[in-house]
Order: structure tokens, then sequence, then C-alpha cells
């Protein structure tokens, strides 16, 4: 018996989510998925890597008519890989029914988009600046909306989406189920929810600390200059599946990538300069393991579901605990084990004692194989 039975949803979803091997509902899916079953307005924390997808995706599907040929659910995400993501993860759940999910961004051509909306989709998932687009050009009609999704919210607010939100929200019917899903509460986003949602149900699954329980957690004392040395050590001593490498910026990616494609290690970068044709590029050739290491902003890496990530380095310090939390949520995903590694200079000792604070965590010291050069 397959734990997803007691929601008595449709044996096509069923089917479908026993093909992608969940057998239990993880916690906040236990907790939010009757509700959202339900018809109430929802809002969900948990940390990342916690299923947070499909908690919306699987009361999506099923609540989705497929004999009407209108967008009925819309879901917002703070960029173009998440939209990926997300649709591809409710495609998977409506495999054994006729519901249609596209993806919409920026980035790719908006003719092909235009064409894809016609033939009809009954769930839409894609950035606010695009989805802006398509309303403005009248190639994407709201009025059959009747679940809004607001994905990794707190990252959308961060990269300033604010009032991109705000206006699709107006342009929707105002009967609908409006769901919110985040891994941190801060007030901007309670103040969102006060103003748009009905009387939300909040479902919390947190443990004692933010970060997953199943990540390691460790930081090298370096100087400044001797960074890219201790790094590549690290590499060379380190058994690793598939990690993600953390710049503070874009220009620090490149130079980074370049230092380490020029020493003979299999990495690339990915930032927002790179054209979709290039992201993709480098996207696939990461999942396919064509390169170990991805080397990337903040912002290019949010919301990456990619399971087989062992590493994640923080080449630069995260600026704040939220960053940490989010950087190192890449790996450890869906109950795996993994690494968190931080670089830190005698000068930024103060930073991480913050972010061990805000973020309820212990990272604990290592010492390089040999440690002169890189000792103070
Ligand atoms: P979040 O949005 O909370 O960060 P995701 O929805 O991206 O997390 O899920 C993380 C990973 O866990 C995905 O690969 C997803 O397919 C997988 N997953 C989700 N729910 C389950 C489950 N019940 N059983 C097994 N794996 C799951
Ligand atoms: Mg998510």
């Amino acid at each position: 018996m397959n734990g997803f039975q007691p929601f008595g949803v449709s044996p096509e979803i069923l089917k479908a989510i026993a093909d992608m091997g969940f057998e239990e509902p993880s916690p906040i899916q236990k907790e939010a998925i009757p509700k959202i079953l339900a018809g109430l307005d929802v809002i969900g924390q948990a940390q990342t890597g916690t299923g947070k997808t499909a908690a919306f995706g699987i009361p999506i599907v099923e609540r989705v008519d497929p004999d009407r040929s209108e967008v009925q659910a819309l879901v917002l995400t703070p960029t173009r890989e998440l939209a990926i993501q997300v649709s591809g993860e409710i495609r998977r759940i409506a495999k054994y029914k006729k519901v249609k999910a596209l993806p919409v961004y920026g980035g790719q051509s908006i003719g092909h988009q235009i064409r894809a909306l016609r033939l009809g989709v009954h769930v839409v998932i894609g950035t606010p600046g695009r989805l802006i687009d398509h309303i403005e050009r009248g190639t994407l009609r709201l009025d059959g909306v009747r679940i809004l999704v607001l994905d990794e919210a707190d990252e959308m607010l961060d990269m300033g989406f604010i009032e991109d939100i705000e206006r699709i929200l107006k342009a929707l019917p105002t009967e609908r189920q409006t769901l919110l899903f985040s891994a941190t509460m801060p007030e901007e986003i309670r103040r969102l929810a006060a103003r748009y949602m009905k009387h939300p149900e909040t479902v919390k699954v947190t443990r004692e600390t933010v970060t997953a329980p199943s990540i390691e957690q460790v930081y090298y004392k370096v100087l400044e200059k001797n960074k890219v040395d201790a790094l590549c050590r690290i590499l060379d001593t380190e058994e690793t599946e598939l990690g993600i490498i953390f710049c503070r910026t874009k220009k620090g990616v490149d130079e980074l990538t370049e230092q380490l494609q020029a020493r003979g290690y299999l990495v690339d970068a990915l930032h927002g300069d790179l054209s979709q044709a290039q992201r993709d590029k480098v996207m696939a050739d990461f999942r396919s393991g064509r390169i170990e290491y991805l080397i990337a902003t903040d912002v290019a890496a949010r919301g990456l579901d990619i399971s087989n990530v062992s590493h994640v380095i923080n080449f630069d310090i995260p600026q704040d605990p939220e960053s940490y939390v989010h950087r190192i949520g890449r790996t450890g995903r869906a109950g795996k084990k993994g690494i968190a590694i931080t670089l830190v200079t005698p000068r930024e000792m103060k930073q991480l004692r913050v972010i061990e604070q805000v973020a309820k965590t212990k990272i604990q010291p290592r010492s390089l194989p040999t440690a002169e050069e890189t000792n103070e």
C-alpha cells in the first residue's frame, strides 16, 4: 500500500507517484495536501528539499479539469530553471491524466510559447516578468485561474519581484485558492499573505535547525590570497559526485572558472549574463556529469533541484544567513547525504558566527591536508 492513498486522490495520480518512486509523503506533504485538496488557502513553510513542489503539484493535478481548455492553475517561480523543474514534476504527476503543464520564462522564444499556449494548457508555471509580458500581449488569459501558487516566495522577493507579483495577483480572478511556499517567512511575505490570501492556514515543518540534518557543515580558515590553492586541495581530496561552488559576483564566477579550467578541473560557469541556450547547455552538462562542478552566483542557483549534488562549496562566504541556508540546501536533497564547505578568511570569522547563530546550526572547523600556505 502506498502512503499517498489516504489522501483520496485519483488512481492515475497514485500510479504516477509510484512511478516517481515516492513511497511515503514527506511531512509538509502530509500536512498540506489535505488542506489544499479541501480548497483552503495555505502557507507552507519548510526547509529546502522537503518536497514542497509535490505538496502543491499533487492537489493541482487532482483539482484541474482536463476537459476545460483553459489555464486553471498558475505557479510563479523565481527563476527559469525552477519553472522548468516544477513543470517537469507536475508533468510527471500528471503522466496518466490529460492535464497539460507548460513552463513560460524569459530567454525562450515568445513565439514558441504563444503557440504552445494556444494549443491549450491547464497549468502554467512561469517567472513573473515573462508572465506579465504574455498578460499584456493578451496571449495568456487568466479568467479561468482557480489556483495560484507563489513558489519559493522568499527568493522571489529577494530578487525584487514584489511589484510584478502584485500586478499578476491583481489580474487574477478574486475567486481563487492562493498557496504560498517558502523556506523562510520574512515580514514582507507575511504582509503579502495578509493582503492577498483568505484566512490562510499555515503549515510549518521546521526542525530545530533550519538546515537539513543530512548536510555535514564544515569550514576552512584560509587567507584571501590562498583561496584558489586551498579550493584546489579540497577538490583533490573530496569524493565528489556533483558539486556547486558559490562566488559572490558574476565576475568572481568567471575568474574562478577560468582558473580552475586552466588547472584541468571539469567546471563551468552559471550566471545571469549567459544566454538561455548557454545556460541550458551548462545545466545539461552538469546533470549528465560531463562537468563535475558548477560555479555559480546565488541568483543563478536558486531553487535548483539536482539530486546528485554531494558538495556545496562556498568559495565566498554568503552575505547573510538566509543565503547560507539556500545555498547549502542544494545538497542533501531527498534524504541523501551532502557536505557544505565554506572558505572563511580571518576577518570573515564574525560573519560565520552570525550565520551559525541565525541559522541555528553548527559549522565545524577543518584544516587542509598540509596547512602551511593556508594558515594565517
Ligand atoms: P523543495 O521545493 O521543498 O525544496 P522539492 O519539491 O524540489 O523540494 O523536492 C526535493 C526532491 O525530493 C525532489 O527531487 C522530489 O522529487 C523529491 N521528493 C519529493 N517528495 C518526495 C517523497 N514523498 N518521496 C520521495 N522523494 C520525494
Ligand atoms: Mg521548491
